[in-house]
């Protein structure tokens, strides 16, 4: 008897031939794109009209599949803290994705925001964001990011060293304010997921272990300058389990307890880490579901001691900006690779070349990352393929999706898309290999916008003062 299997003895356990290697996974490919014939529309905008007037490779933003994410965030967080009789803010990570139209967007949509540097701190206000509602954090604030916080009026520093309490008091006094501040908490959590994105270990440069975290706040209450406003942790990123949110808040509400016996602890700030699906295997919780269950976590740890709910926040990223973006690529070169397995037979995987890479992608590079990839250019009934789609870079660990299957006839010339790469992609891109960032185009309700402008080999050229208009100016 012939068993038909569909598995490929190169691809991983998780990834096997679809019946259809030109159908969108729900869930995986924003909710608002759709075949049409011979291409595919991105909310209402053929990519291939997109392609014509931007090229490739091309960052797509979807933004009402972007905004309709960050509204649902915070409604679930609203009304999950008005069931306990507390309030709760939602502060959008900026460093997932930052641009002047994303703040603008999720300014309106009320969020407040989360910014690590000086950089993220100005492009966050230039692009509209209350100062109030910023919140800057990060493990090494210099002195002049610190005294523009202060001046600009962010909401909250969130402190993450002792040495922060007196730099940030010094500067609040000669400026002639008080400066509310937090403290990050390292509640060391192990979060299940890639250890680089795990930030609540013992071991890493984040936070404060819980007894530290308790001196740093009694001295902030002891600094003229200061008001110690709350707590804040961040388990990590790309998490599915709601354990190890559930366990952290249980070791900050231990904090909180303590801390509330010498004054008062009104916010307690638990972070982002949403997971999100980057392939079919990838099943996140819903937060409608998830973000509940961690805030009834809290209101039953506080009320069965007695203590008030404090006002509750959250800080996702990626769960935000992730599926709202698509990147666009143009195949260059596509080339059977054959490999010898460990029964001496041998198996073909399809290397697929398109025109980006680790510069437009560094996930897969850093972290082992999957992602999951289509033909938009037209439909193929071709059988599956395994493929592998790389970069243009001169490495052979510059992988753009490491293993999907896309109909064996995928040829140069073809448009390939690849999904949920609004998060820490163009965030993340670099100029390596002298490759200039890729364009960011905004699509709404069938038109399309340029966000960010690309960087083509002139502006690298200009930047450079051993060459070209610069050189020649010096003569
Ligand atoms: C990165 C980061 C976030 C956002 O993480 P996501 O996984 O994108 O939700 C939130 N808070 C802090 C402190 C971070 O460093």
């Amino acid at each position: 008897m012939t068993v038909i299997t569909t598995a490929h003895p190169l691809a991983p356990s998780w990834r096997q031939a679809p019946r259809d290697p030109n159908a969108l996974h729900a869930g995986v490919w924003p909710a608002h794109m759709a075949r049409n014939h011979h291409d595919m529309e991105i909310s209402g905008v053929g990519i291939s009209e997109l392609v014509e007037s931007y090229g490739t490779p091309l960052y797509v933003m979807d933004q009402a599949e972007l905004v309709a994410r960050a509204t649902k965030m915070k409604s679930v967080v609203e009304s999950a803290c008005d069931a306990h009789g507390t309030t709760g803010s939602v502060y959008y990570a900026t460093k997932s994705f930052l641009s002047g139209h994303v703040i603008s967007w999720l300014a309106q949509a009320g969020l407040g925001f989360d910014v690590a540097t000086g950089g993220e701190l100005a492009i966050a206000l230039a692009g509209g964001a209350p100062a109030s509602s910023l919140e800057f954090q990060g493990n090494n604030k210099s002195l002049e990011e610190i005294r523009q916080a202060i001046s600009a009026g962010v909401g909250a520093i969130v402190m993450d060293a002792p040495i922060e309490a007196d730099r940030i008091n010094d500067i609040a006094q000669e400026l002639g304010v008080v400066q509310a501040v937090m403290v990050r908490v390292n509640t060391g959590v192990h979060a299940d997921t890639h250890d680089y994105l795990a930030t609540a270990r013992e071991d890493q440069k984040f936070g404060l272990s819980p007894s530290e975290a308790f001196d740093l706040a009694q001295r902030a209450r002891e600094l003229p300058n200061l008001e110690f406003v709350g707590l804040h942790s961040h388990i990590g990123s790309q998490i599915f389990a709601v354990e190890g949110f559930v366990e952290s808040a249980t070791r900050l509400v231990d904090l909180y307890a303590r801390l509330l016996e010498t004054g008062e602890v009104p916010t307690m700030n638990l972070g982002g880490g949403f997971g999100i699906a980057y392939t079919e295997a990838d099943d996140p919780m819903d937060i409608a579901d998830l973000i509940p269950q961690i805030v009834d976590h809290v209101a039953h740890e506080t009320s069965s001691r007695g203590l008030p709910m404090p006002h509750l926040a959250f800080e996702p990223g990626r769960i935000i900006s992730g599926p709202a973006g698509i990147t666009v690529y143009r195949v260059g070169v596509v080339k059977p690779v054959a490999a010898t397995l460990p029964d001496s037979s041998v198996a073909t995987r399809l290397y697929v070349s398109v025109d980006g890479g680790m510069s437009d992608n560094a996930r897969p590079a850093l972290y082992g990352a999957h992602y999951s990839a289509r033909i938009v250019s037209r439909v193929s009934d071709a059988p599956p393929a395994l493929v592998r789609v790389v970069g243009k870079h001169c490495e052979s660990g510059d992988i753009v999706v490491d293993a999907d299957f896309l109909p064996g006839d995928v040829a140069p010339g073809d448009i390939l898309a690849v999904a949920a790469t609004g998060a820490y992609c163009y965030s993340l891109a670099s100029n390596y290999n002298a490759v200039g960032r890729p364009s960011v185009v905004a699509v709404h309700q069938g038109t399309h916008e340029l966000m960010v402008e690309g960087e083509t080999v002139a502006n690298l050229i200009a930047r450079d003062r051993g060459l070209g208009s610069t050189k020649r100016g010096a003569h």
